[in-house]
């Protein structure tokens, strides 16, 4: 089978600020640029954890779905050469672009995060600083649970998340606990955490997903059509903590 991995940035392990996940374009300086370039490249390798993982255990294409602000921060060079790669904003299905594509057993959300106005987890937002809430069917829900619900769509069940405590835990409890979580951090505050070693978080990534791809998982527990019963809560400003898309 065929995994898709949607892959965000604010779960990255070592990433607590939006200083290292904001592009130079979207309001980054000159200091901010290093950091930023150091988190994607950490990003890059967690994707690649994952795809070790999955092809080691038979998985037959990989592609991956750069699902954060700008949709521009995978390092091309430094992806594993097996994989195809979707850039660029602008997307139909957005953070899970190219699940619509037959073939596709299975979806990873690699570098997830928590819900907006989760306390406690680094960088917790809704799409936008805007978004205080989002519910489907009534019930409230974060980035992941909408992209759950277009990827049960489409008949694929998410097999695996990685990312701070609050995400996993989340995504565990709006999907089921066969999800696959990888705890790479544990959230102090929006702004702190507690990170895992880069090397040992990419070594428990690469074994989760060699798990997560196989039989017994479900197309996720959320009913597709939940989505156009869904309603979501505005903010009238963007709070200092979350100002940036996905
Ligand atoms: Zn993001």
């Amino acid at each position: 089978m065929k995994v898709l991995i949607s892959a965000d940035m604010e779960g990255v392990c070592g990433v607590t600020s939006w200083v290292q996940v904001t592009p130079p374009e979207y309001g980054g300086g000159p200091s901010s640029t290093v950091e930023y370039e150091r988190a994607r490249s950490r990003l890059t390798r967690e994707v690649n954890a994952a795809v070790e993982g999955a092809l080691a255990a038979g998985a037959e294409e990989v592609i991956v779905n750069d699902s954060h602000n700008g949709m521009r921060n995978l390092v091309p060079e430094e992806l594993h050469p097996a994989v195809r790669f979707i850039t660029g904003s602008e997307k139909e299905l957005g953070m899970v672009q190219g699940v619509h594509v037959a073939g596709f057993g299975a979806v990873f959300f690699v570098g997830y995060h928590a819900k907006a106005g989760t306390p406690a987890a680094p960088l917790a937002h809704t799409w936008t600083g805007y978004v205080s809430d989002v519910r489907l069917d009534g019930v409230s829900t974060g980035e992941f649970g909408m992209n759950a619900v277009v990827a049960g769509h489409f008949g694929v069940p998410v097999t695996l998340v990685t990312g701070d405590d609050k995400a996993v835990a989340q995504v565990q409890a709006l999907l089921g606990d066969a999800v696959v979580g990888v705890v790479v951090k544990e959230g102090y505050s929006t702004f702190s955490a507690l990170h895992l070693h880069p090397q040992r978080a990419q070594a428990l990534i690469r074994e989760g997903a060699q798990r997560a791809v196989g039989g017994g998982f479900a197309s996720g527990a959320l009913d597709p059509t939940a989505a156009s019963r869904s309603s979501s809560t505005i903010r009238r400003g963007p709070t200092a903590a979350c100002t940036y898309q996905a």
